[in-house]
């Protein structure tokens, strides 16, 4: 195993500027998408990639792009990114974590005088987070044709209530460029994109509990949420002097609902890869006298299977009817079902990160991905994409001020043979691969048109 100590001090450094954004009063990283914070920490990486003379560019939608020239520049080149912005009172590593680690495996490489096969672009994509706009991973869906026009105006801020187009404009960027580039579905050439690969920090135990140093994602999971929630109207009645039998009580059908749709829910998981909960359940407007007139339930499912995600809505709405029927209600409100796609990561590119993993001797798993990532949405456009997932210690936690990269909190993340470093040792590794086994551009490397 070659000696990393440069490119961990490279990342350590980096971390260390990124600490600006951790707030105490805040309670964590606060580093909102599309904000004064999230530029600042893609200037500070920049930084860094400009002292290894990479180009460096921001397209459209606000995403910055930085090339380093491969040995053959005729071929599509391997983009390694991730996101910098972070849920509020958020933790250190998400997103940074696959950012930081491209620039410390491309400084490796420089160090040591190797030049990767392809062009490599270290890529920063804006507003992955949903928590600010309602909407995950802006940046790569703007590129990909997946968000439109209205939706620059369309999206609130939920601190500031301004739209996406005032945050935007605010950062430096043209929001009417964006919107006219959308509409000509030219925001970004993505053909110039061989392959896509995101390292991230896991976010859960499953590498912890497998004693894994890494993770080779499968596929991410996609999902069904009611974000306009589901709703049982019952009666609003004395709770003592109402016969049990005239009663129509909203909190019980919806109990009894939320039991039965749990349970269709495991006999699925049994047979197939699924996870599920109930984030939200309330009485409106509760009192400890009255029979609840109306009670608002909100499943989510995740499933890396098409089947289930097209089967959930049916058996939800089968549900419902049965449990309205059953309790008499006067009735209810099924709203429309949000479904997100499964995205599969590309095999060759599971492949190759696991022989780069077992060649160096680092442990690792095949595992699929409960959260959403950037990856999702270019697999989906027909980008050839792979993940790599990185352990971390307190059970795994994320979206949290707690969350730590390495075992435990103590450790320091960035030194030789930590989980941090495999990841960047294995960057290293395929960054000198030529991973475009579907041949080369007829086309020069393309210069992004800064916004
Ligand atoms: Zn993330």
């Amino acid at each position: 195993m070659p000696d990393f100590s440069t490119a961990m001090k490279t990342a350590s450094d980096i971390y260390r500027g990124l600490e600006a954004h951790w707030n105490e009063a805040k309670g964590g990283i606060y580093r909102p998408s599309y904000s004064a914070e999230e530029t600042q920490a893609m200037d500070l990486i920049a930084r860094e990639a400009h002292a290894m003379g990479m180009k460096i560019s921001m397209d459209v939608a606000g995403n910055a792009h930085m090339i380093y020239p491969g040995k053959d520049r005729t071929r599509p080149m391997l983009m390694i990114g991730s996101h910098v912005d972070a849920v509020p009172a958020g933790g250190r590593y998400d997103g940074t974590a696959g950012v930081v680690a491209g620039m410390a495996a491309l400084k490796h490489l420089h160090e040591s005088g190797q030049q990767p096969e392809q062009d490599v672009c270290i890529t920063i994509f804006r507003g992955e987070e949903s928590a600010w706009f309602g909407m995950s991973c802006m940046g790569s869906k703007f590129i990909t044709g997946d968000l439109s026009r209205e939706f620059l105006k369309a999206a609130k801020h939920k601190e500031t209530g301004k739209t996406l187009a005032h945050h935007m404009d605010f950062c430096g960027l043209d929001s009417r460029d964006l919107a006219d580039k959308l509409d000509a579905g030219k925001v970004f050439p993505l053909k110039r994109i061989g392959n896509y690969i995101e390292v991230h920090i896991e976010q859960g135990p499953a590498l912890l509990e497998a004693q894994k140093s890494l993770g080779i994602v499968t596929a991410i999971r996609g999902h069904v949420r009611y974000p306009d929630k589901i709703t049982f109207n019952g009666e609003a009645a004395h709770s003592g002097s109402t016969p049990q039998a005239m009663r129509k009580d909203a909190a019980i059908a919806a109990s009894v609902f939320v039991s039965d749709w749990v349970r269709s829910m495991k006999d699925l998981a049994d047979h197939d890869d699924l996870v599920y909960s109930v984030p939200d359940i309330h009485v409106v407007n509760p009192s400890s006298t009255t029979v609840p007139a109306q009670c608002v339930v909100q499943p989510e499912v995740r499933t890396t299977s098409q089947r289930i995600l097209d089967y959930v809505p049916e058996l939800t709405k089968t549900h419902f009817l049965r449990t309205i029927n059953e309790f008499k209600l006067p009735d209810g409100e099924l709203t429309s079902p949000v479904i997100g796609k499964p995205a599969t990561m590309e095999i060759s590119l599971q492949d190759a990160l696991e022989s780069s993993a077992n060649r160096l001797g680092f442990s690792s798993m095949r595992l699929p991905s409960g959260a959403g990532h950037d990856a999702g949405i270019l697999a989906n456009a027909g980008i050839p994409c792979g993940m790599l997932f990185i352990r971390h210690g307190q059970n795994g936690i994320s979206h949290n001020a707690e969350e730590i990269l390495g075992l435990d909190p103590q450790d320091n993340p960035f030194r030789q043979g930590s989980d941090f470093c495999n990841a960047v040792a294995v960057l290293a590794d395929l960054m000198t691969q030529d991973l475009n086994r579907n041949g080369r551009m007829f086309f020069k490397p393309f210069d992004f048109v800064p916004a």
